[in-house]
């Protein structure tokens, strides 16, 4: 069985992008709707692992589906995904901070086994003014301040995963 990272987080935070960037292929759904990418998307990489893309988490406004069920599978998604994931990517976004989804989150995988390396997505640029830094307390170790959209902290964020290999 490969080694296998799981991307998880609220929805709307980047995971898809960031599954893009270290897949190195669009291959995940991006889209601007919040909750787009309902099912679990794997990919193994070159790199020698395989990546998991979910769907997000908690209950999404404005979705025309019936909410209960896409919760439902979502959070599903999540449990399958950190069940079979070696090490998790919890994503947040650093330009809009932390919300009690991402508190929720974080209390769930402290309380699991999993290694996690905490993802701070949207920092596009060095002033890129950080909202809350609560999230250093979260006790995942330094996190890692990046950019899915323009490629920023990708090849540090690809050798701290190597490394946990
Ligand atoms: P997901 O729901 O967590 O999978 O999030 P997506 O990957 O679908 O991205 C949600 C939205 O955030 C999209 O509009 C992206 O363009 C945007 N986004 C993702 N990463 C970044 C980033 O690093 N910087 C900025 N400015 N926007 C981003
Ligand atoms: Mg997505």
């Amino acid at each position: 069985m490969n080694f296998t990272v799981a991307i998880v987080g609220r929805p709307n935070v980047g995971k898809s992008r960031l599954f893009n960037r270290l897949a190195g292929k669009r291959i995940s759904i991006v889209h601007d709707m919040p909750g787009v990418t309902r099912d679990v998307i794997t990919r193994d990489l070159d790199d020698g692992y395989t990546l998991m893309d979910t769907g997000g988490m908690g209950l999404v406004e404005g979705m025309s589906d019936t909410p209960g069920k896409i919760v439902n599978a979502v959070e599903g998604q999540i449990d399958f995904s950190i069940d079979a994931a070696d090490l998790v990517l919890f994503v947040v976004d650093g330009r809009e901070g932390l919300m009690a989804l991402d508190k929720q989150m974080a209390e769930r995988l402290r309380r699991g086994d999993k290694r996690v390396i905490l993802v701070v997505n949207k920092v596009d640029t060095e002033t890129t003014a950080i909202k809350d830094k609560e999230f250093y307390r979260y006790g995942f170790g330094e996190p890692h301040l990046v950019s899915a959209e323009h490629g920023r902290g990708m090849s540090t964020l690809r050798k701290a995963v190597l490394k946990l290999r």
